[in-house]
């Protein structure tokens, strides 16, 4: 189910899943009532009431769905959310980079998710996310990257590659066959740091592709999505927390 989670301290915990939690997307073909079974499924295991969990319509872009309005759709099209109000959220990948924000806010934690796939990374899906939660007062910023596809893995014709390192020279890599890669992992760690957000830890990285307990779209185009997920396990104020 999970393959790697960890309680971050204040009573957030940060996760990303496996493919022992199935495919968590509804976009990728595969029966809607066995995905939405899983995702109760999931819910379940996090702790957290069904139907609870933020999925977005990821697009690769960069729009940051605010999760705390009460007028957001069920289904927001986004490649980021944010939240102050401790809603659980996911982000689904499989070979893009899975990013899992929390930073101090003045009530309690400000999470976040973020989908950086080649272009939202280029564009500023980060940028975006950070700009958000530091919107919400969260400082203290800190970030978990999830498994993705690595930069010896990464393939890309070589204009692509000239492209994406003029954008962010981190990204440069060669595959393990010696063509012109991408090494998004680090594109996002640079990102990340440029912004003064603390990487934290290995978060479990490793490198989707490489690894059949991981979806993979480049492995395997039917292994459908796996998540990383933020969630609150207790209320950030007590004396709020008790209605
Ligand atoms: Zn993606
Ligand atoms: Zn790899």
């Amino acid at each position: 189910m999970f393959w790697w989670q960890e309680d971050v301290g204040q009573g957030v915990r940060v996760a990303f899943t496996d493919r022992g939690a199935g495919n968590l997307a509804l976009h990728t073909g595969d029966d809607a009532g066995a995905v939405r079974t899983r995702r109760r499924a999931l819910e379940g295991a996090m702790g957290v009431p069904a139907g609870s969990l933020l999925f977005l319509d990821q697009v690769h872009g960069t729009a940051v769905a605010d999760a705390d309005d009460p007028a957001l759709p069920p289904v927001p099209t986004a490649d980021a959310a944010v939240s102050a109000d401790g809603a659980p959220l996911a982000v689904m990948v499989a070979d893009c980079v899975p990013v899992v924000l929390v930073g101090r806010g003045q009530h309690g934690p400000v999470t976040a998710v973020a989908h950086a796939g080649r272009r939202g990374l280029l564009d500023g899906v980060l940028e975006r996310t950070v700009e958000q939660l530091r919107d919400r007062g969260a400082d203290a910023l800190a970030a978990w990257i999830g498994p993705s596809i690595c930069g010896g893995c990464y393939e890309v014709p070589a204009a692509m590659q000239e492209e994406s390192v003029r954008r962010i020279p981190a990204v440069a890599a060669t595959t393990t066959w010696g063509t012109p890669s991408l090494d998004l992992p680090a594109g996002a760690r640079d990102r990340l740091a440029a912004l003064g957000v603390t990487v934290a830890g290995p978060a479990g990285a490793s490198c989707t592709r490489e690894n059949e307990r991981l979806s993979s779209h480049r492995r395997d185009p039917g292994s459908g999505r796996i998540a990383g997920l933020v969630w609150r396990t207790a209320p950030a104020d007590p004396a709020q927390g008790a209605a």
